[in-house]
């Protein structure tokens, strides 16, 4: 993963339909000039994933991991799966979790952890920042996209990022704390952009891979919901963290105030105003509240995952995963683990990256006008 670019465009499947270019959030897709080749310029991609969704003819594709999980469960290691709670969205196929958490120990994994616990981690961070308002407003930093397009397009911006860990990386944490410095560590997420996360800090995690190749990994290895028994994931348990495939599911995790007349801060999701949400927040004074931003409508509809076609659906099934959940858990040993592990570093920091292009000078401008036989401006 770290030698070959995250995405792959494959020129003999590509009908050159630009639906690619269109989709594409930071202008990263272009065509060569005299040439009908489609290229990406990966310093500009922020990994989001709407060109690999976008791409009819399956031309666009995402570095896979299989050999590489497959090297790590054959060593002598022990592995840690750590499973994004928005499996309740992409698996409605299997009707009890517990058959889930039994079918990845089956693919060799001694520990199964839910990602849902490090969420509760966080929510309870931000909840701290927000409580400890200093005039200055904030963006969340759980979604990946968000905080490369400030990297990149928007530096100026970039004190604003609230320096939280995300889900992942702080459910990573957790598992060095508990097991150390060698087991394998393999998220299982709905999102490109944490294969690129984990390389901002290469001794935490050492794989990630998405749904779709969770799913080929379990055909492949002939494992089924009905060929394995039940199994529980393995602590510390999630609580509220199950929802924060749900955008608003963190402010819900952390009893952050969502009501209209009092919350101060403002969620927002989607592709559609992604850059234009950033950009308001960056100009715009009036602006006095904070934003929970996502590039995805919430990780639920994530582009690893394989069931996107509702999000009415995906929504619902993973609200009714939290409320069967909710009720085995143990609350005197959640807030045990939690004042076990609330203290650890979740702080991060981000690298200006600017990427943004310089507009052309007048001069230029007035050369193509005029190759245009347009030398004047009405
Ligand atoms: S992953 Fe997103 S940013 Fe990167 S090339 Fe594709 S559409 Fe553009
Ligand atoms: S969307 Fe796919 S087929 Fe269309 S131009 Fe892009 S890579 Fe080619």
């Amino acid at each position: 993963m770290q030698n070959l670019p995250l995405i792959q465009i494959d020129e003999s499947k590509c009908t050159l339909c630009y639906a690619c270019v269109r989709s594409c959030p930071t202008k990263a897709i272009t065509t060569l000039s005299n040439s009908d080749k489609i290229v990406i310029n990966h310093d500009r991609c922020i990994s989001c994933g709407n060109c690999y969704i976008s791409c009819g003819p399956k031309a666009i594709s995402y570095q896979k991991s299989y050999d590489k999980l497959a090297k790590h469960l054959n060593s002598n290691k022990k592995s840690i799966a750590i499973v994004d709670p928005s499996i309740a969205s992409e698996f409605p196929d299997i009707l009890d979790y517990r058959n889930f958490v039994g079918m990845i120990r089956a693919l060799g994994f001694d520990f199964v952890n839910e990602i849902s616990f490090g969420a509760d981690l966080v929510a309870i961070k931000y909840k701290e920042l927000l409580d400890n308002f200093k005039g200055k407003y904030f963006i969340t930093t759980s979604c990946p996209p968000v905080y490369e397009y400030i990297e990149k397009f928007q530096p100026n911006i970039i004190d604003s990022l609230a320096g939280i860990d995300s889900h992942m990386t702080a459910t990573a944490k957790v598992m060095r704390e508990i097991h150390g410095k060698t087991p394998v560590i393999v998220a299982i997420t709905p999102c490109l952009a944490h294969k690129k996360e984990i390389l901002r800090n290469k001794d935490l995690i050492n794989e990630v891979i998405g749904f779709e190749e969770l799913r080929t990994m379990f055909n492949n290895n002939n494992v089924y919901e009905n060929s394995v028994e039940f199994s529980e994931f393995d602590q510390p348990i999630g609580f509220k963290g199950s929802l924060f495939p749900i955008s608003e599911g963190i402010l819900d995790a952390a009893g952050i105030d969502c009501s209209v007349s009092d919350s101060n801060i403002i969620t927002r999701e989607g592709p559609e105003n992604f850059k234009k949400n950033i950009s308001d927040f960056a100009i715009c004074n009036e602006i006095k509240q904070n934003l929970n931003l996502y590039f995805c409508n919430g990780c639920i509809m994530g582009p690893c995952s394989s069931h996107r076609s509702s999000y009415l659906t995906n929504r619902s099934l993973q609200t009714n995963f939290y409320k069967k959940r909710v009720k085995l858990i143990d609350q005197k040993e959640l807030q045990k683990n939690i004042d076990k592990f609330i203290n650890l570093d979740f702080s991060r920091s981000f690298i200006v990256n600017d990427q943004r292009i310089s507009p052309p000078a007048k001069d230029k401008i007035e050369k193509v006008l005029k190759l245009l036989g347009k030398e004047t401006h009405d």
